[in-house]
């Protein structure tokens, strides 16, 4: 095999499958607003082990097609983030967007946990396979600001704090391991709504450098956590007061650390002592609510 060949030419892909983690803000401070209207932010981004999936299939395209079990709560045509994103990055790099996409939809639309900007980023990933290109490419970084706010975060994939209006990113301490809980009551909600409903002041930002003696150590995590908010959450739940319910039920397990609402909700997390805990509250908390969303998962 010749040097360079880590990778198989891209003539010989077939088809290309991305994962596309579930979003969470682990606290998220509202510090101020731009005149363009813009909320600027100091949020925590972290990642879960379970999301969308998307497969790319180079030929024939652009199209896409959307699968499971949230599929017909996402737009199928042009609005899609993931063909957005196709198109974006193939006229950036002056490609034909021959693809044709497959989207598994498994995290719930409007959420809280970022799905469009997941699949974005995951379908930026996957081209950069795909078309043999450096994800550390400016043009991707460009790409991935012009689709949204928190497209460049779920690129990284990575903890990451952010600030500005979410797109500057500095890495945090390793999130990796943590087992929480997912927990969507089925109501979707608007992120600019929540950030119209929102009243009173900003805050102030508040990330830490903290280096917990074990990167996973949820105890140390809950307590830096129980210091900040998600300051989006009264605005939120003024709008699905049902979140007022999913965190006092997300609290009440036996090993839970802490409950806070991810992005502008309706989705909430709970963090846990271990994985059996939260596998264990997952199971009860579902069964005492079988039309909600209830995901145990682990963060990356
Ligand atoms: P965030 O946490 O980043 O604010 P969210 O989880 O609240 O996002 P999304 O699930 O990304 O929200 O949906 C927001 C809007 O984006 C939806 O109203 C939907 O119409 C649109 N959208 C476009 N593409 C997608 C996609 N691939 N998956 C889900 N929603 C999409």
């Amino acid at each position: 095999m010749p040097p360079n060949s880590g990778r198989p030419a891209a003539t010989a892909v077939s088809v290309i499958e991305e994962p596309a983690p579930a979003k969470l803000n682990l606290y998220l401070h509202v510090t101020g607003r731009r005149p363009d209207g813009y909320h600027l932010l100091d949020s925590l981004f972290a990642f879960a082990d379970i999301g969308d999936r998307i497969r790319l299939r180079p030929g024939e395209g652009p199209s896409l097609s959307v699968d499971g079990p949230f599929a017909s709560a996402a737009p199928a045509g042009p609005d899609n983030l993931a063909l957005k994103a196709l198109l974006a990055l193939a006229e950036a790099v002056g490609r034909p967007p021959g693809v044709a996409m497959e989207l598994t939809k498994a995290l719930p639309v409007a959420a809280g946990i970022g799905g469009g900007s997941a699949d974005a980023a995951a379908v930026l990933r996957g081209l950069c396979r795909l078309w043999d290109i450096d994800r550390r490419d400016p043009r991707i970084r460009t790409v991935a600001g012009s689709l949204g706010a928190d497209v460049p975060a779920c690129l990284l994939g990575a903890a990451c704090f952010a600030a500005g209006i979410g797109d500057e990113l500095t890495p945090a301490p390793s999130t990796a391991g943590l087992p929480v809980v997912l927990v969507n009551p089925g109501v979707a909600l608007a992120t600019p709504d929540v950030f119209r409903a929102r009243t009173g002041g900003f805050s102030a930002a508040a990330r830490f450098d903290d280096r917990f003696d074990n990167p996973s150590d949820p105890r140390g995590w809950a307590a830096a956590l129980r210091a900040r908010r998600n300051d989006l959450t009264p605005a939120a739940l003024a709008l699905a007061p049902e979140i007022g319910e999913v965190l006092a039920i997300l609290e009440d397990p036996e090993g839970c650390l802490l409950a806070r609402m991810s992005g502008s909700g309706a989705t909430c997390f709970g963090l846990f002592e271990d994985h059996a805990a939260a596998r264990a509250a997952a199971e009860a908390i579902a069964a005492r609510r079988p039309g909600w969303w209830v995901r145990p998962a682990r963060l990356l």
